[in-house]
């Protein structure tokens, strides 16, 4: 039952005075709850409690950590319809997806409580004593990575729940050993409050510390701004627009004791269209991106949003099947009022640039909220010359750059903002001949695709979820995969430490039989 109200850890609070309804986007009307955006003091709350539940919670085994996570994914799971209804109700997407995200939802929980029971993830390195080294004895040296603190987890208005509540940045963080506290994304507090209610159940059910886990409701930036800048938050999870990822990072920057703010932002994802693909495949790759520029009205951030190609008869045949076939798609609904109005207003603004045609509009009258899907063509040259032409249309918007030259292509791209993924679409000896094209791509980039399409972001240990600033501010990180655990970790050494007073993954005896770099070799056994 959706309340309105505030998790401050365990309980439900709501004595601040915003209130504000979510919108479906489907029907044009405001939904039935209200909600209550959180106030200073339950702010303030919600920190000293994740601040206290830290002493407690960092020292939880993996074993217990692993029982939250996976007591987190049955609470979800036993939502049932309900959540997928308000999931549906708060952002227009369809049943299918919704079930979809939660599956997604529920297997990375999943992932980071294999994760976390298995253990080897601290990357345990131990250096024994050498007593007797000259000139200066060695001494003993263990490390293993340790929790940061309180973590705030900004929900995405595009995933409510893969990228939200309990999405990956969540999971993660906890598995890490670090309380969250979420700033819910007004477009779906009520799905948000749901997936709480389910992790603050978790938590009791399996012995966590109160404060382990909030969840704040806001309707404008002011809630986010106090959580980033209060002086016991360590870390801040980020998905939306590069302005707000822009923000927070600055802000955090500023304070007395700057925090790493992992915001995943803007990216317009390139795919090159290599000559001979253009000749000899334009017409799959064409079907393809018409799918894949329109999959979830455009609202992923790995959306193509630049196809580049070299000028040429077979270019001009792709955009000509591109344009028939995107029309064939329906339109479909936006998340938010407040998307379709960027969407329309970002078009706009690229559209009515000197030098771009717009090649394909769908026309004819849409329902409210709903997205057509629009490609523009523009010379690679004037593409090079106008900075505005680079940035980020959320939605089903594509624009195909025609360059004179392959030089002029691989200019381009090695210009080019950071950027989640890049695409290489290639037949006969493309690669061989277009080295350079693939080097250059390979530094503005993520992830790089084979004869695929960027959207569809596989969850496992090998994925790429990041990419060069603007896509994401560290490119160091991945912010899916279990590898997206390591935002939240320090490297933390003893030295000469006692072996009964050491944690257990640090041990002679390796209690845990982890994986662990004894004096170089990586081994399983035992110290002694
Ligand atoms: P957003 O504007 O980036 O907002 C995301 C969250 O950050 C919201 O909860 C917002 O708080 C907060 N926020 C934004 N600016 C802030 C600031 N200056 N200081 C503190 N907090 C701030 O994204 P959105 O509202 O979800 O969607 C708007 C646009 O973002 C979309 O049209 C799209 O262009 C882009 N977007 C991109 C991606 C992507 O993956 N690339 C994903 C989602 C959205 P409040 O909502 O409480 O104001």
């Amino acid at each position: 039952m959706i309340t309105g109200k505030n998790y401050i850890g365990n309980l439900l609070s709501s004595v601040g005075e915003i209130t504000f309804t979510t919108f479906n986007p489907k029907t044009n009307l405001s939904n039935n709850h209200t909600f209550v955006e959180a106030s200073t003091v339950e702010i303030q709350e919600a920190v000293a409690l994740a601040t206290k539940a830290f002493d407690t919670y960092k020292n939880k085994s993996g074993v217990e950590k692993s029982a939250f996570l996976l007591q987190i994914a049955s609470e979800i799971e036993a939502l049932g319809d309900e959540l997928l209804h308000v999931y549906c109700e708060e952002s227009g997407l369809p049943l299918a997806r919704a079930i979809s995200e939660r599956t997604r939802t529920l297997f990375q929980l999943q992932t980071f409580a294999k994760l976390v029971k298995e253990g080897s993830w601290v990357a345990a390195t131990i250096e024994t004593a050498q007593p007797d080294r000259k000139p200066i004895p060695k001494p003993d040296l263990r490390k293993m990575l340790v929790p940061l603190g309180p973590v705030v987890v900004f929900g995405a208005s595009n995933f409510p729940l893969a990228y939200s509540t309990a999405g990956g940045d969540t999971a993660s963080a906890l598995a890490a050993g670090c309380p969250v506290i979420v700033k819910s994304h007004p477009m779906h507090a009520g799905t948000g409050e749901l997936v709480a209610s389910a992790i603050i159940k978790a938590a009791e059910k399996t012995g966590m510390p109160n404060g382990v886990f909030s969840n704040l409701n806001s309707s404008g930036i002011q809630v986010g701004i106090a959580l980033v800048e209060h002086p016991q938050v360590k870390a801040v999870g980020f998905t939306g627009s590069l302005s707000g990822g822009r923000a927070l990072y600055d802000l955090a920057a500023k304070r007395d004791e700057p925090i790493p703010v992992f915001a995943e932002m803007g990216s317009i994802n390139p795919v090159v269209l290599l000559p001979t693909a253009a000749r000899t495949s334009s017409e799959k790759w064409a079907q393809v991106y018409a799918q894949s520029i329109t999959l979830g009205t455009g609202q992923f951030c790995t959306n193509p949003g630049l196809i580049l190609g070299v000028k040429s008869a077979d270019l001009d045949e792709f955009i000509s099947k591109l344009s028939s076939e995107i029309l064939k798609v329906a339109p479909s609904c936006m998340l938010h009022p407040a998307i379709i109005g960027n969407y329309e207003k970002n078009k706009e603004t690229l559209s009515s640039q000197q030098g771009v045609k717009v090649v394909t509009s769908a026309s004819g009258a849409v329902k409210e909220n709903y997205a057509r899907q629009t490609v523009i063509t523009v010379l690679g040259s004037t593409f090079l010359k106008n900075p505005t032409l680079h940035q980020e249309v959320f939605g089903p918007f594509s624009m195909v750059v025609q360059c004179d030259t392959v030089d002029e292509l691989r200019e381009i791209i090695v210009h080019l903002e950071g950027q989640l993924t890049g695409t290489i679409l290639a037949e006969g000896d493309d690669l061989k001949k277009y080295p350079a094209v693939v080097e250059g791509l390979k530094t503005r980039v993520g992830r790089i695709i084979f004869n695929g399409v960027p959207t569809g972001v596989e969850v496992c240990d090998a994925m790429v979820h990041g990419g060069p600033y603007p896509a994401s501010t560290d490119s160091r990180f991945t912010a899916v995969g279990a590898a997206s655990i390591k935002r939240w970790v320090r490297p933390f050494s003893y030295q000469n430490w006692p072996n009964s007073w050491l944690p257990d993954a640090l041990k002679n005896e390796n209690p845990l039989g982890i994986a662990r770099f004894v004096n170089g070799e990586r081994t399983t056994k035992s110290i002694g």
